[in-house]
């Protein structure tokens, strides 16, 4: 019995006149009363490869239960194809129909669905040309993270899931407990009685990494995170998911500007390495895209395609703006003077919203944007503070189609500061003990950022909602696959 072999490798490297066997998930079938094309796709690959059953050989019956959808196993001899769209065909001497598809239920017939529908269906959805080519280039990118923080000396800490500390947006984390929620113990106060609880104080599942990694830094020097994160955040925005995967590196002896330095670099290496390994899938979602701005109004559709779009990000230098320099340009934007920003900007200390990043990048800069030096009040308690006393050493990087992409700082290292600024943002000190200690015993100035795996997918991907490059979106009212 042969080897199955997957369509990738055969295409790569096709033994003619060898007999191959083949298993994968039937695209479509046409042909005539002599002959019938089977399009086969196994997901190694965007690329079908095309079956050919002489009517005379092949069982008729058995070839009416090869409908779309349908999983088969194919085998016979490989031959050179004349036909238009292959180089070469696989001529069936045998087949089996390992898995039926019947057509009247089956949802995927070869016909155009919408991404909503596809949603609905998302236990099938990655049959489809589109989800196969994301989640290869997803992979793909995965393994280039990886790749490039190994190169450069990183090593890779696991961050932990389950955290005590709230420090980070409290109100948009998920609990996590084994009370019973009908009839949870109680203090003398009639609060919740956590320390009954598993791990005998309150816990969430993690929003960020960072506060880990900054611990592995201040001791391995250079360090990275890559897991998943939740915030419990309600709102319906296609860059916003309640569980998504992040990459924060950490670095000691890294300033603002080394951070930035990385942060690029980081950036077109993962956009180079997508260019270089995925160009198959690249296309076929490039072709997608104009497909979708067809329809769309002119100055809705996007002036370069995705392909020039990835390139443009490895040819331009990414534009460094101070925060107060932004606030300036937007305050005298056409949007801002005609009232066009939901939220108009009127002074310094405005919190940007995605909008505002989209202008700057696109029609201002019309570059990647890295905006740094940020007013305090509007950032976390553990950004460096400036001389100015008003804003902190942190710096957000700003992409077209997508705003924020990723958002950094420079750490405050000094213990005096830092122990000032919790205080002052009324952070419980107690259970920011241990993080304080790192400032108290060998501190060290030190830097990081948190990429949004998602939001660099949808970027690489061209695909407009986040939900559509993770394999199972978690948002508001959606967690049922
Ligand atoms: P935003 O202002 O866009 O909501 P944020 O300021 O809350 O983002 P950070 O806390 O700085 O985000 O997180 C770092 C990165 O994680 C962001 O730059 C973004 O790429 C990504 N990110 C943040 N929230 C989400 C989310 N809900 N879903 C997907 N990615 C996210
Ligand atoms: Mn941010």
């Amino acid at each position: 019995m042969a080897k199955r072999i997957r369509i990738k490798d055969i295409l790569i490297n096709p033994k003619i006149g060898e007999e191959t066997l083949v298993k994968g998930w039937v695209r479509t079938k046409r042909g005539n009363k002599n002959v019938a094309f089977i399009a086969i796709n196994d997901g190694s690959t965007i690329k079908n490869l095309q079956a050919v059953a002489d009517l005379e050989k092949v069982d008729e019956g058995l070839l009416k239960l090869v409908t779309t959808g349908a999983c088969v196993s194919v085998s016979g001899q490989l031959v050179a194809s004349e036909g238009k769209g292959q180089t070469v065909e696989l001529i069936v001497s045998k087949l089996d129909v390992l898995g039926e598809a019947n057509p009247e239920e089956y949802p995927l017939q070869p016909k155009k669905h919408s991404l909503e529908f596809l949603r609905e269906i998302a236990h099938l959805r990655p049959r489809t040309n589109t989800f196969g080519a994301i989640f290869r280039v997803r992979h793909s990118m995965i393994f280039a993270v990886h790749k490039f923080f190994h190169d450069k000396g990183f090593y890779n800490l696991h961050s932990p899931i389950i955290t005590g500390s709230d420090a980070e947006g409290a109100g948009e984390m998920f609990r996590v407990t084994t009370l019973d929620p009908s009839q949870p113990p109680k203090t003398d106060d009639g609060q919740v009685d956590f320390s009954k609880d598993f791990f005998g104080l309150e816990t969430n599942l993690t929003v960020s990494g960072q506060l880990e990694g900054e611990l592995g830094a201040l001791a391995l020097s250079d360090v990275y995170t890559f897991g998943p994160t939740f915030r419990a955040e309600n709102s319906n925005t296609t860059r916003h998911l309640a569980e998504f995967w992040m990459i924060e590196p950490e670095m000691a002896f890294y300033e603002l500007e080394d951070n930035m330095d990385l942060a690029e670099e980081f950036l077109k290496f993962l956009v180079q390495y997508a260019l270089n390994n995925c160009m198959d899938d690249l296309e076929f979602l490039n072709q997608r895209v104009i497909e979708e701005e067809k329809v769309m109004k002119q100055e809705e559709r996007s002036e370069l395609s995705l392909i020039e779009r990835l390139q443009f990000i490895i040819d331009n230098d990414f534009e460094r703006v101070d925060y107060t320099e932004a606030i300036d340009v937007l305050k005298n934007s056409n949007p801002n003077k005609k009232k066009k920003f939901k939220y108009l900007i009127d002074a310094w200390g405005a919190d940007l919203q995605s909008e505002h990043e989209r202008f700057l990048v696109e029609k201002h800069f019309k570059k990647p944007v890295i905006l740094y030096n940020y007013p305090k009040s509007i950032k976390a308690f553990y950004m460096r503070q400036n001389e100015d006393n008003k804003t902190v050493r942190a710096m957000d990087i700003l992409f077209p189609g997508i705003g924020e992409i990723v958002g950094g700082s420079q750490r405050e290292e000094r213990y005096d500061v830092l122990k000032a600024r919790i205080k002052e943002m009324d952070i419980p000190e107690e259970s920011m003990w241990w993080y304080l200690e790192t400032r108290k015993f060998g501190t060290a100035p030190h830097s990081g950022f948190g990429l949004g795996f998602e939001r660099l997918m949808s970027f690489v991907t061209g695909m407009k909602n986040i939900r559509d490059v993770i394999p199972f979106p978690r948002t508001p009212g959606n967690a049922a696959f």
